[in-house]
């Protein structure tokens, strides 16, 4: 599963390092974005402060982490990476916090994902500069209250619904990320390319950026796969066939679903009629656990339009019998 998961997967994230825009200007796509922070970072620069808290939202793999890194680089600042699962005690943050240094910037992975007492330190940090540290328990606690340097909170979340509002509210900027458009992917893939020192035609970009999802890590991962093929079955080129010939082999397919995703549609439209179907009877059909089916393989069939969640169940729509190469059946339930 691991080709087409937006997810950075094992060791992936050492890879990705060399792959990563340095700074605004090398960042591909998003522009609103871009436009939004470099303004909020120059704002800063010329007040010699640190900018405002910014929160980065969107989808697994389209640039949270590398943003966060561009921020404290374009301020020139030192950078401390955590996320909120490795933040399970308020006294762990506490710990990261009273290190920090006037204008530091504090990337905040997954923030959605920290515990409450550190949430409830983090508003008072965030807002004050200041966080209380509790000693001892019972009616013999005291609060010593520490401040802290002016610091740059970077929080990243695929889930900016899940975040309380006031911790939402107490970052100055937030920067929502879209899925790339492909003439952007063809960049990215053509960008990379150019730092791993494969050479590509139009047509091989083209392909790649086409099955990657909208998501630049995945456009990454395919090309790495591709060019694998092009060094060992063919002159090392990657062209148009040779993506073409790597991805059928990899099993993604044109429209970057893979083999479970195809499944998935294959078993809803021949062996149930295009549905309504439940997704625990799906999951049983496709030999998978419920959890897979609608977590890994639902949320990009039903962005593509391939599939539709109801009440009754799951549906494939008009689009999935095409993509499978059926004819529309025209009692079927959309
Ligand atoms: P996230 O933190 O949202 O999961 P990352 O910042 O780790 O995503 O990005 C994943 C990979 O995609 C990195 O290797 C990065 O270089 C690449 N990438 C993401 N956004 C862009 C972009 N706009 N331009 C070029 N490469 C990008």
């Amino acid at each position: 599963r691991a080709l087409v998961t937006a997810e950075a997967e094992g060791d992936e994230r050492a890879v990705e390092a060399a792959l990563r825009p340095r700074s605004l200007d090398e960042v591909i796509g998003q522009e609103r974005v871009r436009e939004q922070l470099s303004l909020v970072l120059e704002a800063a620069r010329g007040r010699n402060r640190a900018p405002d808290h910014v929160l980065l939202s969107g989808p697994p793999g389209l640039g949270k982490t590398t943003l966060a890194m561009i921020i404290a680089a374009e301020m020139s600042s030192p950078l401390r990476l955590t996320s909120g699962p490795a933040i399970t005690h308020a006294g762990d943050l506490a710990a990261i916090l009273s290190g920090m240094n006037d204008g530091d910037v504090l990337f905040v992975d997954e923030i959605h994902r920290m515990s409450r007492p550190a949430e409830e330190m983090l508003y008072m940090a965030m807002e004050d500069f200041r966080v209380d540290v509790v000693i001892g328990k019972g009616p013999g606690a005291t609060a010593i209250p520490l401040e802290i340097p002016p610091f740059t909170l970077v929080g990243a979340t695929t889930r900016a619904g899940l975040l309380p509002s006031p911790l939402r509210d107490r970052f100055g900027f937030t920067a929502h990320l879209e899925f790339y458009e492909p003439a952007d992917l063809d960049l990215i893939v053509r960008r990379s390319a150019g730092l791993l020192g494969v050479t590509l035609t139009d047509g091989g970009a083209g392909e790649i950026a086409s099955r990657s999802r909208g998501t630049p890590r995945i456009a990454n991962r395919l090309l790495r796969r591709v060019r694998d093929y092009a060094q060992v079955r063919a002159d090392g080129t990657v062209t148009l066939e040779i993506a073409h010939r790597a991805l059928d082999l990899y099993e993604v397919d044109q429209s970057g679903l893979d083999r479970l995703d195809r499944a998935v549609l294959d078993v809803l439209c021949r062996r149930f009629g295009g549905g309504p179907v439940g997704v625990s009877t799906l999951a049983v059909a496709v030999g998978e656990e419920r959890e897979t089916v609608e977590e890994v393989a639902e949320p990009f069939l039903v962005r593509s339009g391939l599939l539709a969640r109801t009440p009754r169940g799951r549906v494939a729509t008009p689009a999935a019998w095409q993509h499978l190469g059926l004819a529309v059946p025209s009692t079927a339930a959309f």
